[in-house]
């Protein structure tokens, strides 16, 4: 990338107080803020300054600009950059109450009001949820510095209460001149949510850690870094960049706050180190200036890289346009127009992995050693080895398989396997040849009139009409059996409500009709119970191409029968009752950071008072209050709360996947009984009416009854005859016991004694006897 300036934008906050004259005026090619000052204003009594005072910007955010308007034109090319993997910050400057935070972070209280940290952080993830192409790893940090001093806001391990609780961070410089910050931790978050909660804390920690007279927020500097990793899945490359975005201290002048004591050494400190960062950016905006004056302050040391280094950097001037503030508005303004002379010197941050690196030097080396082999003609002449063997088959498999015609097959400079994979290719060249003559050799005399073609197609047809006529048959069988065996369980209830009936006629009412109320009561208690079409929907897309109608009724029945059921039932029970708690704790998590939002408000209040009252000597700074350290405390009480609640959450959630998991595997387990009790129920029922058939040829199954036809006159002809023959030759011999050569007797089907169930069954084989006798004879000439 090229070398490119620092990027300056403008925003003026909302106010609603009378504001100076001043105005936006948008070009293509960037927009102006120009301030009208009256002259009499201007400077005392010499009435010959400037009255008009132009700034240019890349562009001016007028007072209703919104967050997203912010986000879109100033962080997203910036989060952009990032992930191409150059460095980038985005700094916030301006008076104290201009809205750097805002900007920055964002409000409180509305979710529209987020700000440039949590909306970067949303659309970093939710580019690597789209990105499947790489990897990416991201780290948080999140950095104070006060008096010069750096204070680590995300160190889990300390209750912060003070600043000087919180673990220090001190600047560490190598041998190359890099800064490192010694103590900074550097926090994983594998999610948009991981990394809302290290920001959320390290707010609260910033928060929390206020010097009990200041807001050490306006006399801090706030660095919230992202760390990014990324890289293509097997490759060496790995890219890391770091995006910086910086909440800086209010940038007013010490003369015009006019506090004495511990503010002005604090005002002092912060303008020192705004101080210095100016000295960096003037000297970074003149020309052959060989000394930069990093090294001055910790913040500069810090930003080094992205003040005239590798990074592309973006300023956002915040502006207040009320009349007071019009100076520090326009000191502003000067600031930036300067940063927009530095010169950024933005890199590609591409290295090579040093482990992956490793695994390629040595995978080099080996095939040098084998060139060196070859060429020195130091051959192996041990025999290959059974792994080497198998391996050599799958390299030549994947050889074959490959439709590219330019692939090559690699096998190095080792004679043996050269060797070895020739062989190969002969057994398999000739393997092939011997399979293609075998089908043409194999194949069997023509039908009269047909081609070859025609011919391999028909008998294709037949095959599979015969192959859905014995599943249909099974099919019918089965459920035929599951409906004599309901109508027992029926039956049996009935006899055994007769008989109590029988024995104490009060307890019962006469009118009591018991099969269908009670089977269809049965049904709906199941079906509230289990989810019969969930798990079957899923079951369905999941492995079965399709249930046909008959399996779906005998799966719903097989399910109400498994032992597995109360199980699933209960763990869906479970689930659910966790599902439900999760949305209760989330709620609970919600809940406790508004409170702590709240609070923090009120705790802001209370210092500004308290500051008021030590000014106007009502009270003395050492004075402890109690109010404040009763906010302090609930806020406290509040952060535990929120620790142990989103632990709890966390636990439940790893729960409730588990959960998910075992009813996953319950299902498949449940699919797979189904499939075994439908093939054993299948092949019991034909092994029974191969019974039948050789002992009675004239009862047989309903599975028979596809294989069965009439004796029609065209049939009778021994050309027919002998075709039968060939087609029954080609039936698996299971298949060939279910052939009856007797005519299809009614009398022959199992009925289960119902008089409507049974004439349906009769009808049904009578229609599909009919079809079949067409059909089939049609096809058969
Ligand atoms: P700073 O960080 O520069 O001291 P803040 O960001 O804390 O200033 O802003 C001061 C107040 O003004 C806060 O209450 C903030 O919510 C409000 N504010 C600042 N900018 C805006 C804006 N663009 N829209 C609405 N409110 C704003
Ligand atoms: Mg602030």
């Amino acid at each position: 990338m090229v070398k490119q300036t620092i990027q300056i934008f403008a925003r003026v906050k909302p106010t609603k107080k009378p504001t100076a004259d001043y105005s936006v005026d948008c070009e293509e090619q960037g927009s102006n803020l120009e301030f009208m000052v009256p002259r009499d204003l201007a400077d005392g009594f010499i009435n010959n300054k400037r009255e008009n005072y132009k700034f240019r910007f890349q562009k001016v955010f007028d007072q209703r600009a919104s967050q997203e308007e912010i986000f879109e034109t100033i962080a997203k090319p910036v989060a952009d950059n990032v992930l191409a993997g150059y460095n980038g910050t985005i700094f916030a400057y301006g008076q104290t109450g201009s809205g750097k935070t805002f900007t920055i972070t964002g409000g409180a209280e509305h979710y529209n009001d987020r700000g440039i940290i949590p909306r970067t952080l949303s659309y970093l993830y939710h580019h690597f949820s789209k990105d499947s192409s790489m990897i990416y790893t991201t780290q948080i940090s999140y950095l104070e510095i006060y008096n010069e001093a750096g204070y680590d806001l995300l160190n889990p391990q300390h209750e912060a209460s003070r600043l000087e609780d919180l673990p220090r961070v001190t600047l560490m410089e190598d041998s190359d001149q890099n800064i490192h910050l010694k103590n900074l931790s550097l926090q994983q978050s594998a999610n948009e949510e991981e990394a809302l909660d290290l920001l959320f804390l390290g707010d609260t920690n910033r928060m929390i850690a206020e010097t009990p007279m200041n807001e050490a927020s306006t006399r801090s500097h706030c660095i919230f870094t992202i760390h990014l990793c990324s890289k293509e899945p097997g490759s060496a490359m790995v890219r890391c960049s770091k995006l910086h975005l910086v909440d800086l201290a209010g940038s007013e002048r010490v003369g015009k706050t006019g506090v004495g004591g511990q503010i002005l050494t604090e005002a002092k400190y912060i303008n020192l180190s705004l101080h210095y960062l100016e000295q960096v950016i003037i000297a970074l905006s003149e020309k052959n200036r060989s000394h930069i004056p990093y090294r001055n302050s910790m913040m500069t040391s810090v930003l080094r890289d992205s003040l005239g280094g590798n990074c592309m950097t973006t300023m956002i001037a915040t502006v207040s346009v009320e009349r007071k503030n019009i100076a520090e508005s326009m000191s502003t303004c000067r600031f930036a127009q300067r940063v927009a002379l530095i010169k950024n010197d933005p890199l590609l941050n591409e290295e090579l992995d040093p482990a992956l690196l490793i695994g390629r030097l040595k995978k080099e080396i080996q095939s040098l050693k084998e060139e060196l082999a070859l060429v020195t003609g130091e051959q192996r002449s041990d025999k290959l080895t059974q792994e080497e063997i198998q391996q050599l088959e799958k390299q030549v498999n994947v050889y074959l398989e490959d439709p590219d015609c330019e692939v090559t097959l690699d096998l190095g400079p080792d004679m043996r396997k050269i060797h070895f994979c020739f062989s190969l290719l002969k057994v398999k060249v000739q393997e092939r040849s011997c399979s293609q003559n075998g089908v043409s050799n194999g194949s069997s005399p023509s039908l009269m009139g047909m081609s070859d073609g025609e011919e391999r197609k028909s008998h294709a047809e037949l095959q599979k009409l015969r192959d859905t006529l014995t599943h249909r048959d099974n099919e019918i069988s089965i459920l035929v059996n599951m409906l004599k065996r309901e109508k027992r369980k029926v039956q049996d209830v009935t006899s055994q409500i007769a008989q109590l009936h029988n024995q104490n006629p009060s307890t019962y009412s006469s009118s009591w009709s018991p099969p269908k109320p009670l089977q269809a009561e049965e049904s709906e208690k199941c079906d509230t119970s289990i989810d019969y079409t969930h798990i079957h929907h899923l079951i369905t897309r999941k492995r079965v191409p399709e249930l046909s109608v008959g399996q779906q009724a005998a799966f719903e029945v097989f399910l109400r029968d498994h032992e597995d059921r109360l199980t699933i039932e209960d763990n869906r029970a479970v689930l659910q009752q966790r599902f439900v708690e999760a949305k209760t704790l989330g709620e609970q998590v919600y809940q406790i950071r508004i409170r702590v939002n709240e609070l923090k408000t009120q705790l802001k209040i209370r210092r500004k008072q308290m500051a008021a009252q030590v000014l106007t000597g009502n009270q003395t700074e050492s004075e402890s209050d109690s109010v404040e350290e009763r906010i302090l405390n609930q806020i406290e009480e509040e952060k535990k709360n929120y620790k142990i609640t989103s632990g709890y959450l966390k636990g439940l959630k790893t729960e409730i996947e588990h959960l998910q998991l075992m009813r996953e595997k319950a299902k498949v387990k449940l699919q797979k009984d189904f499939e075994n009790w439908w093939t054993q129920e299948g092949a019991r029922l034909q092994g029974h009416s191969a019974e039948n058939t050789e002992s009675s040829p004239s009862h047989v199954s309903p599975l028979s009854c596809m294989f069965t036809r009439n004796n029609s006159p065209k049939v009778d002809d021994t050309d027919s005859q002998e075709r039968r023959q060939r087609e029954q030759t080609s039936f698996s011999s299971r298949e060939q016991r279910a052939l009856p050569s007797a005519d299809l007797s009614f009398t022959s089907i199992p009925l289960i004694g119902d008089k409507q169930t049974d004439a349906d069954i009769q009808a049904f084989i009578r229609a599909r006897h009919n079809l079949l006798n067409n059909t089939v004879c049609c096809s058969l000439p």
